[in-house]
């Protein structure tokens, strides 16, 4: 990080000595002032764009049109920009078109909120014409002049102020928020991925709990470009743990849970978000492994007078044809949820007392498990065919199906005479009287 900054200050010098003015801005200043983690120096200068790129050797014209050049710099990279205005907002997003100027002070204005205006120069003076660390210091996130100008301007500001709220512990200055709830409306302009990108670096961040309370009250999610399901959340049965979860899909399959969304609507949903197909898969499995094992508990209480089974071997069964059924890795997030949540677990048909016991022992009932998987069955649908001498079919994984539960349960040993025999049992017994 010490080779980060020296990086960004060689550029600066070397803009300076060519006649030029140049500043760290933005980010780097504010997580600097407030002793931060600096991830990445961002650079405004006088100098034009061509001017930047004649100057240094290594440059990639990344943002050209927003007069943003990358430099390199002992194998960094420092996104220099030419100081600008921003002009011709259309659609409340930001504007295609922009003016380059030569004042620093014109340049902080047009940015989004106080503590995101600051400049430092190359001798360590913080140049803070809004004020932004009197506003850190007293705990306040602030627009840079009219609040509803600024989100009028670009509507993504809205999402952008509660992250920063949630990620820095601010307080909304009070005309911000009122400002906030008033034009909360004009987030439909936004596209759905940078909705997504904010609210994924919202529940990645210090304070996804804060985050999503926030997108809650200020209404944001009902008024995105397809209102969502998230919409439907009570902040106040949100438990104080889920924003410790350990991954963005099980915290999203925690929140369309409790918003009472099913896997496939919230598959849908995540889907127009634009997250990955890895991630809305992942979230869909959690929530359908979560109703799956409903589903399971409430088979194993209907058949369990007969049985006798105890409450504690009832669930264990459920649990481990849950994590056969939707693999463990699913069963593991509804495990990790629900330990988060206990109230969760009402939802799932679970009492409060075996929701203790599934916290406690849902890890170790899954290690215990011989195999979870077909493929870890010491026989495959080839020595199936061979066996019962009868062509391809559906069959074949009704059967597998079977035996891959039996031997998760520990019901039969997973040994290729031992299932091949099972195999013919059941087909012959089970199978052919359907
Ligand atoms: P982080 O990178 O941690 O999210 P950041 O402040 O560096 O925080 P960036 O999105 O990297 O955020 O933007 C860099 C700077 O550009 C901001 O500090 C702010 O001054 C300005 N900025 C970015 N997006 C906007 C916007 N939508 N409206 C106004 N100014 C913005
Ligand atoms: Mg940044």
């Amino acid at each position: 990080t010490m080779q980060l900054e020296r990086g960004a200050k060689k550029v600066i010098q070397r803009l300076l000595e060519n006649g030029y003015e140049a500043y760290m801005v933005g980010g780097c200043v504010r997580d600097r002032q407030l002793n931060r983690t600096v991830k990445d120096y961002d650079i405004a200068t006088s100098a034009k764009p061509d001017q930047v790129q004649r100057l240094f050797r290594r440059t990639i014209p990344t943002g050209l049109q927003h007069g943003t050049i990358t430099v390199k710099v002992d194998d960094c990279l420092y996104e220099v920009t030419t100081f600008r205005l921003e002009s011709g907002y259309a659609d409340f997003r930001r504007p295609a078109e922009v003016q380059y100027i030569d004042s620093l002070y014109e340049d902080l204005r047009r940015r989004d909120f106080t503590m995101n205006a600051m400049a430092l120069d190359l001798e360590g003076r913080l140049i803070d014409p809004f004020h932004g660390m009197d506003d850190v210091a007293s705990r306040l996130l602030r627009c840079v002049g009219d609040a509803s100008e600024r989100f009028r301007e670009d509507a993504l500001r809205m999402l952008r102020c509660i992250r920063f709220a949630a990620e820095y512990d601010l307080d909304i200055e009070r005309q911000t928020w009122h400002s906030l709830l008033v034009e909360a409306p004009l987030l439909a302009h936004i596209a759905m991925e940078r909705v997504r990108m904010e609210l994924e670096r919202m529940l990645t961040g210090a304070n996804p709990k804060r985050a999503v309370e926030l997108l809650i009250e200020s209404g944001l999610m009902a008024n995105a470009k397809q209102p969502l399901l998230l919409a439907a959340l009570e902040p106040g049965k949100l438990s104080p743990a889920w924003g410790n979860l350990d991954s963005v899909t099980t915290k999203l399959a925690y929140l369309y849970w409790h918003a009472g969304a099913g896997a496939a609507e919230a598959e849908s949903e995540l889907r127009k978000l634009t997250f990955s197909k890895q991630q809305l898969e992942q979230v869909r499995q959690v929530l359908a492994a979560a109703a799956g094992l409903s589903r399971q508990l409430a088979e194993a209480e209907a058949g369990t007078e007969a049985s006798g089974e105890s409450g504690e071997a009832r669930l264990e069964r459920a649990w481990k044809l849950t994590a056969v059924a939707f693999g463990a890795a699913a069963v593991e997030a509804v495990r990790n949820i629900a330990a988060a949540d206990p109230a969760a677990w009402t939802k799932l048909g679970v009492s409060i007392d075996m929701s203790g016991s599934l916290a406690e022992n849902g890890n170790r009932w899954l290690r215990d498990m011989p195999v979870q998987r077909l493929d870890e069955l010491r026989i495959n649908g080839k020595d199936l065919i061979a066996l019962m001498n009868r062509p391809a079919g559906a069959w074949i994984s009704q059967v597998m199906g079977h035996l891959l539960r039996e031997t998760a349960l520990n019901r039969l040993e997973n040994e290729k005479e031992a299932l091949l025999a099972e195999a013919g049992r059941y087909e012959a017994g089970v199978l052919r009287q359907e």
